[in-house]
């Protein structure tokens, strides 16, 4: 197993196309991509988010260096067009209606174009089974299915709603059937992650599904956990919480992004507001599902205190793996047009600087506190939670809130996460933080004795911060030289922006020059 999920997006296209068209999929993150493999190829397809920017421009410039033609779509490209002119065709918006039209230019002799989707009309219960059978599933901590697109809400920052609509779509109940009956096919068993932007955004059709899903579930003797990202409202719904129990959900992504009320409303995260969130946290965690949940540092209404709050909000929350980011005005969005109005917005916002990403160049506009100020709270935030006593602490707290009971607690045999020894985890956490050997032990011990249910979720959470201690290292070493760079006095100076430069990962699919063509994330 190299990478933790495959490019749901790519073999989604991938079933669009002609079967006559001969595919193959390469996931750079899990293989190189070589000249000789584009060299073969009649039409490189790639694109994705933000996050895989500049290495969607690097392959463009690799594909017109060879001479083959590559095609780009996905977020980035749809929100930011102007960006990728050098490839041959752009797909902006959702492909499923516009890909007949490129196949049958493509198929006579049109070597390129542009395609656009009419917004928030593509029809989610036409997209194919995505082609399973493209990928190598043990490269995989887990596979993805995908049942919804969009969201209902209106937060300020999100660019989902721009994409892909506030009334979210939904597969057929059978698509998504047929979906799993094809992993189950072919022999995977494990965690399966629901891609959605929010699982819950069309909750009628949502709870449509679940009791059919829960059958399937019985059916097959329970062979996948399920994963996804929901709203917080989500707690307010104890139906939903118990089809969701029932179904194998183990956890979901929050944004909870602030603990204060006027930043929520300030930036239209009503959902989050007029509530105990940390009230509702616990009433997911009775459904026996943990909460990893995001955070935002640099909204307008943050002063001085905003870094200590968020410490012990996080404290108190009993979440042990949350993303804290700052905040970043991506293209196409409320907040980007109202930064961009009030002449704030930094030039080159939409392209990510060199060797960057989310966590460590956010603040791409002048932010209402100095920079500084808040790059100082997010470096103290990131130390405080990731620090080994503090993270074990809320693994601890969490334990006590987590109702796994009714719940199989046996993995399959062929389950890859049946290959992380326990004793093996241990043994690495005390090579790697000798200094919470006893707090970890005695974390096990309480957990084995008083929820030994949990005891599988608790021992994961712990292989997680073997990596979240390094990671939350190498981030406050980068907000720290960018610290460093800020000139003395000049708190409000943009990060430096670059034109292309590889950093992140692609995911490129290509297709052999031997196909009889005459002629090429989520969310
Ligand atoms: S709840 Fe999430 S997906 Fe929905 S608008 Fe807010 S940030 Fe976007």
């Amino acid at each position: 197993m190299r990478r933790t999920a495959p490019p749901l997006g790519l073999i989604t296209i991938a079933a669009m196309l002609p079967p006559h068209w001969r595919l193959r999929l390469i996931d750079c993150n899990v293989e190189p991509l070589h000249d000789a493999d584009i060299d073969a190829a009649d039409l490189v397809m790639t694109g994705g988010m933000l996050p895989q920017q500049a290495d969607t421009f690097e392959l463009i410039r690799r594909c017109r260096e060879l001479g083959r033609p590559v095609i780009v779509g996905g977020p980035d490209v749809s929100s930011s067009p102007h960006l990728y002119s050098a490839a041959d065709f752009r797909f902006i918006g959702e492909a499923e209606g516009t890909i007949g039209g490129f196949v049958d230019d493509f198929e006579r002799g049109v070597r390129s174009g542009e395609y656009t989707a009419p917004k928030f009309q593509a029809d989610v219960s036409a997209s194919p089974k995505p082609r399973y059978d493209l990928l190598d599933l043990k490269n995989y901590l887990y596979l993805s299915v995908q049942f919804s697109r969009g969201c209902p809400f209106t937060c300020e920052f999100c660019d989902i709603i721009e994409l892909y609509g506030r009334a979210p779509q939904t597969k057929a109940i059978d698509q998504v059937l047929t979906e799993l009956s094809a992993l189950h096919a072919m022999g995977y068993r494990g965690h399966v992650d629901f891609v959605d932007d929010n699982f819950i955004g069309n909750k009628k059709n949502v709870k449509l599904l679940l009791p059919h899903l829960i059958q399937w579930q019985r059916d097959h003797d329970y062979p996948f956990e399920f994963s996804t990202e929901a709203s917080l409202n989500l707690a307010d719904d104890m139906a939903l919480l118990q089809m969701m129990k029932e179904a194998n959900f183990f956890t979901v992504f929050i944004g909870i992004e602030s603990p204060d009320e006027d930043t929520l409303t300030a930036t239209s995260k009503k959902q989050n507001t007029r509530r105990s969130i940390v009230e509702s946290l616990r009433r997911i965690y009775g459904a026996g599902m943990y909460v990893t949940a995001g955070f935002i540092l640099g909204f307008d209404t943050e002063s001085d205190a905003t870094g200590r709050q968020l410490i012990d909000f996080i404290g108190e929350s009993g979440v042990p793996v949350c993303m804290v980011g700052l905040l970043y005005a991506l293209p196409n969005t409320q907040l980007t047009r109202r930064l961009a109005a009030q002449g704030r917005l930094h030039p080159g916002y939409d392209v990510l600087p060199e060797g960057g990403d989310q966590c460590t160049v956010g603040l791409n506009y002048d932010p209402t506190r100095p920079l500084r100020d808040i790059l100082l709270d997010y470096r103290a935030v990131l130390q405080a939670i990731y620090e080994p006593a503090a993270y074990i602490r809320r693994v601890e707290h969490l334990m006590e809130m987590l109702d796994r009971s009714e719940r199989g607690t046996n993995l399959s045999e062929v389950d890859v996460r049946n290959r992380v020894d326990p004793a093996d985890v241990m043994r690495r956490i005390l090579r790697e933080v000798p200094e919470a050997k006893a707090s970890f032990w005695r974390c096990i011990r309480r957990c084995a004795n008083d929820n030994p249910e949990s005891l599988r979720m608790m021992i994961g959470l712990m292989v997680l911060y073997l990596h979240l201690r390094p990671f939350s290292r190498l981030v406050i070493q980068a907000i720290d030289r960018r610290i460093a760079s800020l000139p003395e006095g000049d708190s409000m100076s943009p990060p430096m922006h670059r034109s292309f430069a590889p950093s992140l990962r692609e995911e490129p699919m290509r297709f052999h020059r031997s196909a009889p063509v005459s002629s090429d994330r989520p969310t």
